[in-house]
């Protein structure tokens, strides 16, 4: 997700503030199926899910979400769930369909529930005319919207295989997560489209869009094909500009590891959000086609989503920043690859400057447990901030050691679910350091050096003498600093000297005397300040 484009203030929202989302450990969802049908003359829709799952402990009930319908009509209502041919008990109340079962789970039990459900959905399931004037059906489930029209476990954590099996009018062409398996015309009105994704995911990125395309294959990289599914009004402009996700995702699928998918479509839709990473199915906003091929950026993030935070998926949302850091930060790495290494400055530096403001807004961390608000978790610090420390990160250890942790990372942690300790230790077992000083600073401490410091030259001793000050509030960071210093006839030369307390004085050889000393002349620190001349 990249890009807010409606206030969250106008979203209903299910009071996480005063009450967090409770997991349940003893139910592990395997499998959905949703079977939906739409229309054009009502918003109603009509299905069934099968949620196939797997009992971790011995229970008598358990709870899915699914958004019960509100003073104004709109939500769902459920007319029956069946087990094995059977009606079993439920209840349906404050956005929760609680099961009650006949018996006890036996562990590692896996039943399959089948819920008859249907109704006008407040949210998640976008109804209504593009801006053509055209009508549409677009899921659009993140961060937690997919309750409101299938019955899921609306968390990160839980992630399943799901086949949407779509009834609609036969004018619509369907894209979904996944592979289409069937496309059958059911009578002279209606169309079913099957797709299934065998890989798990988590529901904030399941998806399923309805409408009129123009659909092109605009590359194939080892056997995935990208395709581009836009409005046929903007058929030109679109399968030109997202014809660049071939590049990217070839950029992606040979640094980071294999596509975890066996398709990508790139939609334009009726999303809120400027792009949603949605699986195998990327659904831009409507205008972001516009023919200038200008959305390479947005582009490259939602597609690094595919192999972060769908594949290898945050385990808790206080953890979103392994999604939106890496996504944001390997966008800028894949300009970096396709413009050069100055691009990447450029993204950076734009980003530092959003930090710093942001921080003077909000001094929490990137990971803050303090949340409850799961709409909070986007943030300046969670995308620009944690970007940034994956940069500080590749600095430190270097290109090859940086690109080698990222690979076994993901490695380890695809198709699964991980914490920010997860990704630091697989970073300390391919650098043999200890990275906890470092995770805990930027991750888990607000915050970053504000430096002030002043420098002399002695003719003499041919040596430069710093004084640098860090200024912030307590506690003081520990990081390298570059240092350039610039002759009046354009030597130059750079030196990493190490900062570990609120005062470091050193001195450095220096064979010409300087006219001016920079800090971080290449961009690869999060800070601000400045040095000056004594
Ligand atoms: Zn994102």
């Amino acid at each position: 997700m990249k890009k807010l484009l409606t206030l969250f203030l106008f979203i209903h929202s299910v009071g996480y503030a005063t009450d967090p989302y409770k997991r349940n450990a003893a139910i592990d969802v395997q499998q959905y199926l949703f079977q939906l049908e739409v229309n054009d003359s009502t918003d109603q829709i009509s299905g069934v899910a099968r949620v196939t799952i797997r009992f971790k402990k011995s229970i008598t009930s358990f709870d899915l979400d699914l958004a019960t319908k509100n003073a104004q009509g709109l939500g769902m209502t459920v007319s029956a769930v069946m087990l094995n041919g059977k009606s079993i008990s439920y209840r349906h109340q404050n956005d929760r369909l609680t099961i009650q079962l006949a018996a006890a789970s036996n562990v590692n039990e896996q039943l399959t529930f089948e819920i008859n459900y249907g109704g006008i959905p407040l949210d998640g399931f976008i109804i209504g005319k593009n801006k053509f004037g055209d009508r549409g059906f677009f899921g659009d489930n993140w961060p937690d919207r997919g309750h409101h029209w299938l019955p899921v476990i609306d968390h990160p954590s839980d992630k399943a295989r799901v086949t949407f099996v779509i009834i609609a009018p036969h004018h619509y062409s369907v894209v979904a997560n996944g592979i289409k398996t069937e496309e059958t015309y059911l009578n002279v009105k209606q169309k079913l489209t099957r797709y299934e994704e065998e890989v798990a995911i988590p529901v904030k990125v399941m998806v399923v869009g309805i409408a009129r395309f123009a659909v092109q294959r605009a590359g194939v990289v080892d056997g995935i094909a990208i395709e581009s599914w836009v409005y046929p009004q903007n058929k030109a402009e679109g399968f030109s500009d997202y014809a660049t996700a071939v590049q990217v995702l070839d950029f992606f699928h040979r640094h980071i590891g294999p596509y975890p998918f066996k398709k990508l479509a790139n939609v334009q839709s009726k999303t809120r959000w400027g792009g949603l990473e949605n699986a195998g199915a990327i659904f831009y906003a409507e205008n972001s086609v516009n023919g200038k091929g200008d959305h390479v950026s947005l582009i490259a993030h939602e597609e690094a989503h595919q192999w972060f935070g769908n594949s290898a998926s945050e385990n808790d949302w206080h953890h979103v920043w392994l999604s939106e850091g890496f996504a944001t930060y390997f966008a800028n790495l894949y300009l970096e690859h396709a413009y050069g290494h100055d691009q990447l400055v450029k993204e950076q530096l734009a980003d530092r400057e959003q930090v710093i403001k942001y921080y003077a807004r909000n001094p929490a961390p990137i990971v803050d447990t303090t949340l409850t608000d799961i709409n909070k978790v986007l943030s300046t610090n969670t995308y620009q901030k944690a970007g940034w420390v994956l940069h500080m990160l590749r600095h430190e250890l270097g290109d090859a050691l940086f690109w080698k942790g990222i690979q076994r990372y993901y490695a380890r942690y695809q198709k699964s679910n991980a914490l920010t300790d997860d990704f630091r230790l697989v970073m300390e077992e391919v650098t043999g350091r200890n990275l906890k000083p470092f995770f805990d600073q930027w991750f888990f401490r607000g915050g970053h050096p504000r430096l002030s410091g002043t420098w002399s030259y002695s003719l003499s001793k041919k040596e430069l003498t710093l004084d640098i000050q860090q200024t912030q509030k307590e506690p003081f960071f520990s990081f390298p600093l570059d240092l350039e210093y610039v002759s009046k006839d354009g030597l130059k030369k750079t030196e990493t000297v190490q900062i570990d307390s609120k005062t470091s004085k050193i001195t450095l050889k220096a064979d010409f005397e300087p006219s001016e000393v920079k800090l971080d002349p290449h961009t690869w620190l999060l800070f601000e300040g400045q040095i000056q001349k004594k």
